[in-house]
């Protein structure tokens, strides 16, 4: 991008001002103060900028089928975050993401005639650039719950093969956004569904209701398990996450079938034109859940990537599980639980792996080998035991809730974060926060010996347990006894503040045939060799109770 000039507007006068650029920052120094409390300025800055190649980090231009496809992002100047925290946020464009505040945008994109635009945000003069026939195709879309193709390969077909010599502009609205980006093209398809949300408040032209869920992909891409089922996926998308945890602030969604970034922008996300499958369900979704981090809830991704992806891919596991009766489900992909699709087993490596970065490291310190493993599946994996392990679900969702009603449209910090889950949900976490967050401890728990009162069952059992880890997540001790009957209990984290071995007094019954530490693998117990106790069953032993006097078993742990 070239800056070519940047001036003060104000009384119809424009002053030119030198900016003083460092690589891909400027700042502009103002020939006086901007006053506090609501004064303003207009700033104009003339700049050009020139589409990269194929891949151009996050933007791209591919040639497909039937023509050129441009995804046009991070393609203007955008004015960095000034916040309470550290003043002007001073990251430079490393080919990634950007921090960003939040304003409202007007944009028009020129093209040759017969291209279609879609972007961030709603088309405002579609009575110049659409078709009459499009327009009603769109009018149908609004009422149908299933897509209505508003542009059809036979269209694109009529398009390709008529030489275009004149331009047209398409003009596009969003509201309080972090960011805008669009697609342009000759070749791609256009459907549509209406999504089921209320319309926004003050709807008008630039707000309009109903809304829509629209994908645009070219020719190649359509098939029955491919993007014909795009525009479902938003639709589930969007009506899913405003339905769960926060509505969603902007009139349309859009997905690009496109070079594959596997990109979010407010509004739009670029996606890849060969995915298919439950591989295009993860990235739509994915992709469409970074509309709530971080574009509603504005964290900085650059120096907090766990505030983007993690939770990002934590509220895409349930997103998962809640579709078409759980037809993806579970997520298990490359951005979450990728081995086995049981995260408690899949962590293990990465809790173990030295070299790991920690949650707290920021993204542009994160290599690629972590990105994934650290950032997303164990900032996401983190949430889960959160919710699941140590909260519950009614109290972490209320808490989740109320973060991201408190920060819509602001900048959390992680501190932010942690001091509203820990009042939300009414519970110290502190030590969660440390090992998970801040280390990268992971639980330890072995069954120590089971014993009995006097050496009599009927007298009363003790188990011992002893935790070795340094995160105590609360643990599930389930038993077994000699006539099959069995029953579980839950081991709190307080259990440990001042100990590392505890003895729990079983009531007593019959001897016990088996005790386990975690039986359903809920937890990321690095060392599962030592969580058990078995008692290997001989006639000596029997399974069911017989006339003979109950065995007395004197408890060690196995192996
Ligand atoms: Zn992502």
């Amino acid at each position: 991008m070239i800056i070519e000039a940047v001036a003060q507007s104000a009384d119809g006068k424009e002053t030119p001002l030198t900016p003083l650029i460092s690589d891909t920052r400027m700042q502009i120094p103002l020939p006086q103060a901007l006053e506090g409390k609501g004064g303003h300025l207009t700033l104009k800055i003339s700049w050009h900028y020139t589409i990269p190649g194929e891949w151009g980090g996050r933007t791209a231009f591919s040639q497909n089928q039937d023509g050129e496809v441009y995804e046009i992002a991070q393609f203007y100047p955008r004015m960095a975050v000034y916040d309470d925290q550290r003043g002007w946020d001073t990251a430079p464009y490393l080919g990634q993401e950007f921090y960003l505040d939040y304003g409202n945008f007007d944009y028009s994109v020129t093209v040759p005639k017969g291209f279609l635009v879609a972007g961030s945000g709603v088309l405002t003069n579609p009575d110049t650039v659409l078709s009459a026939q499009e327009k009603a195709r769109l009018a149908q879309a609004a009422t149908s719950e299933s897509r209505i193709m508003i542009r059809t390969p036979e269209d694109v077909q009529a398009i390709v093969h008529q030489p275009q010599t004149e331009t047209q502009t398409w003009q596009f609205h969003m509201a309080n956004t972090r960011d805008i980006a669009f697609v342009a093209s000759p070749a791609l398809l256009w459907d549509a569904a209406r999504l089921n949300l209320p319309p926004l408040e003050g709807s008008d032209a630039k707000n309009p209701a109903p809304r829509l869920a629209m994908s645009v992909y070219p020719a190649e891409s359509a098939g029955a398990t491919k993007w014909d089922r795009s525009t479902e996926y938003v639709k589930h998308a969007i009506e899913y996450f405003s339905g769960k945890w926060f509505p969603y602030p902007w009139p349309n969604a859009v997905n690009v079938g496109g070079h594959g970034a596997a990109m979010e922008y407010p509004g739009i996300v670029f996606d890849g034109k060969d995915d298919a499958g439950a591989e295009l369900f993860w990235v739509t979704t994915h992709e469409l859940g970074h509309g709530w981090f971080p574009m509603i809830v504005g964290s900085n991704e650059r120096r907090n990537a766990f505030m983007d992806e993690s939770f990002n891919t934590f509220i895409d596991v349930y997103a998962s599980d809640h579709f078409n009766h759980g037809e993806f489900a579970p997520k298990h992909d490359v951005e979450f639980a990728p081995q086995t699709g049981h995260p408690a087993d899949d962590i293990v490596p990465v809790l173990k792996d030295q070299d790991a970065p920690v949650l707290m490291t920021p993204a542009d310190l994160i290599s690629e080998k972590y990105r994934h493993s650290v950032t997303y599946f164990k900032g996401a994996y983190g949430l889960q035991l959160l919710r699941e392990q140590i909260l519950g679900a009614d109290r972490f969702d209320r808490a989740f809730q109320h973060y991201i009603a408190l920060w819509a449209f602001r900048h959390p910090t992680p501190s932010d974060f942690f001091r509203v889950m820990e009042s939300e949900a009414g519970e110290d976490l502190s030590w969660f926060w440390r090992g998970w967050y801040f280390k990268n401890w992971g639980p330890d728990y072995r069954l120590k010996s089971v014993s009995y009162v006097n050496g009599n069952p009927v007298q009363g059992a003790r188990v011992q347990v002893e935790n070795k880890g340094w995160l105590p997540l609360p643990v599930v001790l389930a038993l077994t006894w000699m006539d099959g009957s069995s029953a579980r209990l839950t081991i709190p984290t307080e259990t440990w503040s001042q100990r590392n071995t505890v003895t729990l007094q079983i009531p007593g019954k019959l001897a016990i045939r088996s005790a386990v530490l975690d039986p359903d693998h809920m937890i990321p117990d690095l060392n599962r060799l030592d969580n058990s106790f078995t008692v290997k069953l001989t006639a000596a032993h029997p399974a069911v109770p017989s006339a003979a006097p109950t065995p007395t078993v004197q408890g060690a742990p196995v192996p």
